[in-house]
C-alpha cells in the first residue's frame, strides 16, 4: 500500500515500553513520571467536571487558561504575548508540532533539524511536504574516546540556512542530550538567521527542567527571534501528567492565524475539565518554580548510584534523561550497538532505556544510550542497583 511515510515504523519508545513490560523490566526508556501528580491538581480538574465543563470549549483553548499562560511568560521571559491571538491550547506537544510544522511548511521547504532530534520532527516535515535538512550537535570525545558532551554546530547552521529554509526547529532543554541554550547562543541564532526568512520552532517543552542554578533561557526572551518564532509546551511534562495530552504553542499574531487554521481541522480544540483545572493550578507559580530543584535531586540520586558503574556519564544540565556512554563496560555487550544494547538490558538486566542513535535518521552511533530519571528514589534505586552488577 503506497504510503506516505514509508520510513516510519512504531517509535522507539512504544517499542521499549512494550519490551520492558514483556520482560517486566524497569522502564527508564519512554519519558513519564512513575509518581502520581499533585492531588490539588485532580481536585481541580474534577471540580471543573462537576461545574458542567464538560462540552466543547472554544477552538483555540479557554480564556483562563491562555491568560494564564500569557502571564507565566511574561513573568519568566519578559515577553507580552496576547492572550486571544498569540496562543493556542494543544493536545500535547507532539501535536503542536505536527500542527505548526503543517501551518507553515510547503513542499518543497527546507526545515532544518538538529539531531540527536525528537522522532516527530521528521515524520510531520514529511507529511507537509518539507524535506529535512539534518545536521548534527558536535559529539565532544575526551582523551579515552568516551562522548563527554554535545556542542550546537554553528558552522553547520549557518551553512545549513538558504533561500529555501522554511523553518528551523530547536528543542531547548533537549531530548536526549539534555543541553540547554544559553542567552549568547540566542543571540549567535538571531545573528545567523536575521537575514532569511525563516522561522523557528522551538520545543520547550522541558522548559522547568534546567538545573545547578541555570535558567531556561526561552526564545520567547529573545525580542527579536519571538517575532518569527512558535514557543511549544507542555502540561504534560511540567505537571506529571503526560497522559492528559494538554500543552500549548505561542507565536505572533500572523504565525498563529495560520496555526489555527489547521489545528481546527486537526483537533479542532482540546479537552475542557483539564483545561480549566490546570488553569487553577498555574495560578500558584510555585507548582513550575519548585520543579529544578525537584528534578535536580533526582538527577543527582541517580548520578551518584551510576558512579559506581562503568557506565561513562555525560553531563544533564536540562531535562529528566541522563545520558550515559557504555563503551567502556567490560562486559562483551559493550561491543553492540546502541539498540541492541538497549534490548540486552531491558532483557537481561532488567532497566530498559533509549538508543540514542534513535534520534538520528542514519542511526549515527555513539554507544550513548538515554535513562528517564522522572521516578520514584525506590525505582531509580532498584534500576541502580541492578545496573551496578552488570
Ligand atoms: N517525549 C517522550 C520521550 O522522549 C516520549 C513521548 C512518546 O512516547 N511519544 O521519551
Amino acid at each position: 500500500f503506497p504510503s506516505r511515510l514509508p520510513n516510519v515504523g512504531t517509535t522507539i519508545f512504544t517499542v521499549m515500553s512494550a519490551l520492558a513490560a514483556k520482560h517486566s523490566a524497569i522502564n527508564l526508556g519512554q519519558g513519564f513520571p512513575d509518581f502520581s501528580c499533585d492531588p490539588d491538581l485532580i481536585q481541580m480538574v474534577n471540580d471543573a467536571m462537576l461545574a458542567n465543563h464538560n462540552q466543547y470549549p472554544p477552538m483555540i483553548g479557554i480564556e483562563e487558561l491562555r491568560q494564564g499562560i500569557t502571564q507565566k511568560l511574561a513573568n519568566l521571559h519578559g515577553h507580552q504575548y496576547h492572550p486571544d491571538h498569540e496562543i493556542t491550547i494543544t493536545a500535547g506537544g507532539t501535536q503542536a508540532i505536527l500542527t505548526a510544522v503543517l501551518s507553515c511548511v510547503s513542499p518543497g521547504d527546507e526545515v532544518i533539524i538538529i539531531e540527536p532530534a525528537y522522532d516527530s520532527y521528521r515524520p510531520s516535515i514529511e507529511l507537509a511536504g518539507g524535506i529535512p535538512v539534518a545536521i548534527s550537535l558536535e559529539v565532544q570525545r575526551d582523551d579515552s574516546g568516551f562522548v563527554q558532551s554535545y556542542q550546537i554546530p554553528w558552522v553547520d547552521l549557518e551553512n545549513a540556512i538558504n533561500t529555501k529554509t522554511r523553518l528551523l526547529i530547536i528543542n531547548t532543554p533537549n531530548n536526549p542530550t539534555g543541553i540547554v541554550w544559553t542567552n549568547s547562543d540566542l543571540e549567535r541564532l538571531a545573528h545567523i538567521i536575521r537575514d532569511s526568512n525563516a522561522l523557528i520552532l522551538s520545543d520547550e517543552v522541558y522548559e522547568h527542567m534546567v538545573f545547578d542554578g541555570a535558567n531556561h533561557c526561552s526564545i520567547s526572551s529573545h525580542p527579536e527571534l519571538v517575532e518569527r518564532s512558535f514557543v511549544i509546551s507542555s502540561f504534560g511534562k511540567t505537571y506529571h501528567v503526560t497522559g492528559w495530552k494538554v500543552g500549548y504553542v505561542a507565536a505572533p499574531q500572523a504565525m498563529m492565524s495560520e496555526f489555527r487554521k489547521v489545528h481546527q481541522f486537526n483537533v479542532f480544540t482540546v479537552n475542557s475539565p483539564m483545561q480549566y483545572g490546570i488553569a487553577r493550578y498555574l495560578n500558584n507559580p510555585m507548582h513550575y518554580l519548585e520543579l529544578p530543584r525537584f528534578y535536580q535531586a533526582k538527577r543527582d540520586f541517580f548520578r551518584q548510584g551510576l558512579a559506581e558503574t562503568e557506565f561513562k556519564l555525560l553531563p544533564t544540565p536540562g531535562t529528566y534523561f541522563q545520558c550515559v556512554d557504555y563503551s567502556g563496560l567490560k562486559n562483551w555487550q559493550s561491543n553492540l550497538n546502541e539498540e541492541d544494547f538497549c534490548i540486552w538490558l531491558t532483557t537481561e538486566i532488567g532497566v530498559a532505556a533509549i538508543p540514542v542513535s534513535a534520534f538520528y535518521q542514519d542511526k549515527t552511533e555513539s554507544k550513548v544510550i538515554r535513562f528517564c530519571f522522572a521516578k520514584k528514589e525506590s525505582t531509580l534505586s532498584e534500576a541502580v542497583k541492578r545496573l551496578q552488577g552488570i
